[in-house]
């Protein structure tokens, strides 16, 4: 017979290890299975500057590490593997990894989202050298510089006038004349003086895995076939988020890029006692600290709704309080 768990956590980034923090220490004794490449998106990040409490910045990785850490130190547990097939038609709720089947009366979701990337090889090889996926995360690194962005919607503009902050020049590169973005947001764009566009043009290349670090690209005119260079010192590719999802789509109401809807002001999907945070339901902000921030009120929710089937809804942490009931009503 299958142990069932109070709680289950699928997902080892920010929002998975906060939930699992809160939860252990709810004495929900949660097992995290934390996806085979754990860490989520902060492994493929180096410096992180903006999260709180790191006052010297950290290393992506090692920031996953401590979260992990710290939700073990109160008795999380993890499985370092994928979860391969859920069913939350029945409760408890079934996972599966492989053939080996888990059972929990809630589970947090927090599976995150995956940048689109360009998919060349010189790319991968100069990851985190030069190439990125985040201005929010390393705009900074290029003050004074001249740096690359590749896409047509509004991420690519987005990062691209963020850019203009740091950078010295800012040239947009897109596959097509036609752009997906906002008018406002590619008025703003072509509007500001540090930024140029490159239309219709593909990344064939991305230059500099000899010397280690990215020093441009190659292009090539879509129309014309032409290939040319562009010299840069960073390329950001802004083509879109996918949400790790799949497994759930059948069976947790999405939006149509395949976020899962939570209710608003909560972590509650449309299944009761599946809970979802971080990225997988957020394609807004897509921040550690936003993630890590859902990933608590997920373990909280998940608290309530365990004690309200138990009977003693009073003891979870968001019960409701008199007081705030008051203020409402006033
Ligand atoms: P998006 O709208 O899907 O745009 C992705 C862009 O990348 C498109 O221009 C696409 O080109 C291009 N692209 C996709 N795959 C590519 C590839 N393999 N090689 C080269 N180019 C590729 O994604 P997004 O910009 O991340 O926006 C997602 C959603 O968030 C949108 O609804 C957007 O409005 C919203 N958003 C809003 C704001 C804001 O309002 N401030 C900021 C960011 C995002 P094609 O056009 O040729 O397909």
């Amino acid at each position: 017979m299958t142990e069932v768990r109070k709680l289950i956590v699928i997902g080892g980034g920010p929002a998975g290890y906060t939930a699992a923090l809160y939860a252990a220490r709810a004495d929900l004794e949660p097992l995290v299975i934390e996806g085979f490449q754990w860490g989520g998106q902060l492994m493929i990040t180096s410096d992180v500057e903006n999260y709180p409490g790191y006052a010297d910045g950290v290393l992506g990785p090692e920031m996953m590490q401590d979260f992990r850490r710290q939700a073990g130190r109160f008795g999380a547990e993890f499985l370092t593997d994928d979860v391969t097939r859920v069913d939350f038609s029945e409760r408890p709720f079934r996972l599966w990894v492989g053939d080996d089947e888990y059972r929990a009366e809630a589970v947090v979701i927090a599976t995150g989202a995956s940048a689109r990337q360009l998919g060349i090889e010189s790319e991968r090889a100069l990851h985190g050298r030069g190439v990125t996926y985040c201005a929010t995360c390393d705009a900074a690194f290029y003050r004074q510089k001249e740096v690359l962005v590749v896409g047509g919607g509004d991420s690519a503009m987005e990062e691209a006038l963020f850019l203009t902050r740091f950078a010295s020049k800012v040239t947009i590169l897109h596959r097509r004349n036609d752009f997906r973005a906002s008018q406002i947001m590619l008025n703003r764009a072509r509007a500001h003086e540090k930024i140029d566009f490159v239309t219709p043009v593909v990344v064939e290349e991305v230059l500099g895995v000899d010397e280690g670090r990215v020093t441009g690209v190659r292009v090539r005119d879509v129309e014309t076939g032409e290939e040319r260079e562009l010299s840069a010192d960073g390329l950001f590719v802004a083509i879109g988020h996918d949400p790790n999802t799949s497994l759930f789509l059948e069976q947790l109401d999405h939006d149509s890029a395949g976020y899962l809807v939570t209710k608003p002001h909560t972590t509650e999907t449309n299944v009761p006692g599946v809970f979802a945070a971080g990225d997988v339901q957020d394609h807004v902000y897509r921040q550690a600290i936003t993630a890590a921030g859902s990933g608590s009120m997920a373990a909280l929710d998940a608290e309530r709704f365990l004690a309200e089937r138990e009977g003693h809804v009073f003891a979870a942490a968001t019960a409701p309080r008199p007081e705030a009931e008051t203020v409402e009503a006033a």
